[in-house]
């Protein structure tokens, strides 16, 4: 059989357990069908260390270049990891300086699988949650205060002329909290939002409280709905979608009632908060991919999971770990599908869908690492990541 060819995208490789997958995938399900095509770059922790986290901005840069971009997890070093790896410095989490270079939009969307139950029962499609991840409550300045005074907010022109509000008269000790954010921000976050809806066909909810924040919210309620009349609104009715803006109270008792199948996205903390609810009532972290979506049209594949810590020190002394591949293996076939898109190369993108359904009908028929037996309606077989790559690529064959 001749392997299907492709143009390539940025690779990037990672740590622990999820390294140890990253080239099971590799060797298993992807080359023995695909000339992989990529440009490698290793965001291991060592190596990291040893340019001085320069590999990080090069595979940045290499995924604007390129447009498409797929990576492992990492380990965001602490102190423990400091002395374990005997680190030079306390390097800047990966997925923080990638989004901040590529300016984009995080969407976590969960792996369905049949047989295997969400905790609400109605939600028979994916949410893909999308989190604004700028600003907000995560660059606020904050002050506790002791007895009597007066608390204003200030904006000063560079001509010296003030703007001021009061924000209370204070009797007795209090606290206080100064946010921001920006508007050009916004106006990329609703981009970002929009392509992904069009680009998976679904309905884009956006949710904020701007009854109550009738300036702050309300700004990105209005900017965001400036963006989507301006620019994707003929778009989105040719494609049969809907935008529709609520109140986030009202966003979550709907969700619950919904059967998902929908695109929400959320300010920042909202984002923060809900995602891991989301992730938590659809059954797994192991099952959750997610995608950064840049305002210019690049897209960085990967697993909202970490490194699986504690099966790697397990694999280190010799087990066989059942750690599960399907989020670190549907972000290759998104980035692959992605590449096929962008390039019209139909047998990446069949390749890429074929992947998914033979992972998803592996375990549709009872076979599946450990994680999932407990959300499994049948007699579920538990094996090690290995064996359930192999019964993968016997489907594919
Ligand atoms: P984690 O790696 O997501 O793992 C937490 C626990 O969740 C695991 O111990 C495991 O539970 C379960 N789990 C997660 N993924 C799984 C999978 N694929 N298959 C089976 N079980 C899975 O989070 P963590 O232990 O907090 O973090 C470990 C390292 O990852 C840290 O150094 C952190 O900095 C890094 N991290 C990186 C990213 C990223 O690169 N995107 C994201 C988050 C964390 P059991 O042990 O109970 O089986
Ligand atoms: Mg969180």
């Amino acid at each position: 059989m001749d392997k299907i060819r492709m143009n390539p995208i940025a690779e990037l490789d990672g740590d622990e357990m999820t390294r140890i997958l990253w080239k099971q995938i590799k060797e298993i399900v992807l080359e023995p069908f695909v000339d992989l095509n990529t440009e490698y770059y290793d965001l291991s922790l060592v190596h990291r260390d040893e340019t001085d986290d320069q590999v990080t901005l090069e595979a940045a840069r290499a995924i604007k270049r390129l447009k498409v971009g797929v990576k492992c997890a990492t380990i965001t070093p602490n102190a423990g990891r400091m002395t374990e790896y005997n680190l030079k410095k306390m390097y800047k989490s990966p997925n923080g300086t990638l989004r901040a270079y590529l300016d984009g939009t995080v969407f976590r969307t969960p792996i369905i699988a049949r047989g295997l139950k969400p905790y609400i029962p109605g939600w028979t499609s994916p949410i893909t949650v999308a989190r604004h991840a700028y600003g907000d409550v995560y660059k606020a300045v904050e002050l506790a205060t002791k007895g009597q005074g007066k608390a204003e907010i200030v904006f000063t022109a560079p001509d010296g002329s003030q703007t001021r509000e009061t924000i209370f008269d204070f009797q007795t000790d209090g606290i206080i909290q100064g946010m921001h954010n920006r508007v050009d921000s916004i106006e990329s976050f609703a981009r970002s939002c929009c392509s992904f809806a069009l680009s998976v066909k679904q309905n884009l909810w956006f949710s904020a409280k701007d009854t109550i924040s009738k300036t702050y919210d309300e700004t990105f309620r209005a900017v965001f709905q400036r963006i989507f009349d301006n620019e994707y609104k003929a778009a989105f009715e040719k494609a049969g979608i809907t935008y529709f803006y609520t109140l986030i109270d009202d966003a979550v008792a709907r969700a619950v009632k919904s059967h998902g199948g929908f695109v929400w996205a959320m300010k920042n903390y909202d984002g923060d908060v809900l995602s891991d609810m989301i992730s938590a009532a659809f059954g797994s972290l192991a099952m959750m991919s997610s995608v950064l979506v840049s305002p210019d049209g690049c897209f960085e594949y990967e697993a909202a999971h970490g490194t699986v810590t504690r099966h790697y020190y397990r694999y280190l002394k010799g087990e066989k770990t059942s750690t599960n591949p399907m989020a670190t293996l549907f972000a290759w076939t998104g980035a692959l599908n992605k590449r096929g898109e962008m390039d019209g190369n139909k047998p990446l993108c069949d390749f890429a869908k074929r992947l998914e359904k033979a992972a998803l009908s592996t375990i549709e028929e009872g076979l599946m690492t450990g994680d999932l037996a407990q959300l499994y309606e049948g007699d579920a077989r538990i094996v090690d990541s290995e064996t359930f790559l192999k019964a993968i690529a016997d489907k594919l064959k």
